[in-house]
């Protein structure tokens, strides 16, 4: 992630000034393959913008998004569509983007399908991956509403690992949940990692989680990174003020 910058402007109406919100300035970081790093920050600090440009929901307006030497900000139309499954997003409520009339095992399947995957073969991954995320294969034919807050999680997390990426940007994706269903996503989302080595981009609120989680924890303040390091670091000797404010801030 080179140089990312995303300014939002809103034009003024009547009642309303005209806004200008520099979200994401001059954000670099690098991941290496199987790592997780954390972000975190106050609310507003620009954690969610950076995770969407990342995985391209946002357009930001000037940077480079590399991988492995691939420039994905430059790729446009078919060269976008074959490269862009290597970068899969998990919600914190998997439930908004999740059809309420499509069964769990075709919400699954809908990714591949769209990548040439036959109905078949992507509709058997999905029973597959929803085993491994501890759902059972069953649940192909249930619909989102059957399950719970975690579960639907779980779904979420198939429905990322069913395009077979490199990267995983997790944004607040277990901060709906309850703490014991907390630990048991995280739990899943670390051994997942492992399995299939995958890096983790993990957007929190919560620097209890990211320290329970992450290899490496980056803090931001008002669209910019004002310090990083090891999760260890970052929890027991912070340098900056706004870092020390943020732990305060823990019960
Ligand atoms: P939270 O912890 O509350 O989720 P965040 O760190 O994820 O906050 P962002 O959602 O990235 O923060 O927002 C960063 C800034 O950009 C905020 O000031 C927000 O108001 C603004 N912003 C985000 N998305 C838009 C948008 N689509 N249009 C206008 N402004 C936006
Ligand atoms: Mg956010």
């Amino acid at each position: 992630i080179k140089q990312l910058n995303k300014v939002f402007r809103s034009r003024g109406g009547l009642f309303k000034p005209a806004r200008e919100v520099r979200a994401l300035e001059d954000v670099s970081l690098t991941l290496a393959r199987g790592e997780t790093v954390g972000i975190v920050g106050e609310s507003g600090s620009g954690k969610s913008t950076l995770g969407r440009c990342v995985v391209r929901l946002e357009h930001p307006d000037s940077g480079e998004l590399l991988l492995d030497g691939v420039n994905l900000s430059q790729l446009k139309g078919d060269a976008l569509r074959r490269e862009r499954h290597r970068v899969q997003m998990i919600f914190q409520d998997p439930y908004a983007s999740l059809n309420p009339r499509t069964k769990v095992g075709m919400a699954i399947a809908q990714g591949p399908i769209a990548n040439g995957t036959s109905k078949a073969t992507a509709l058997k991954q999905a029973g597959e991956l929803l085993d491994m995320v501890g759902l059972g294969a069953s649940a192909v034919e249930r619909f989102p509403h059957e399950f719970s807050g975690g579960q639907r999680q779980r779904i979420g997390i198939a429905r990322a690992l069913a395009l077979n990426p490199e990267l995983i940007v997790a944004d607040e994706a277990v901060s709906a949940l309850d703490v014991s269903i907390q630990a048991q996503v995280l739990e899943l989302l670390e051994e997942l990692k492992q399995r299939l080595s995958l890096s983790l981009l993990f957007i929190t609120h919560d620097l209890r989680v990211a320290a329970h989680i992450c290899d490496r924890i980056v803090v931001m303040q008002h669209g910019r990174i004002v310090e990083q390091g090891s999760a260890e670091q970052i929890f027991l000797a912070p340098r900056e003020a706004y870092t020390q404010d943020l732990l305060k801030a823990i019960p």
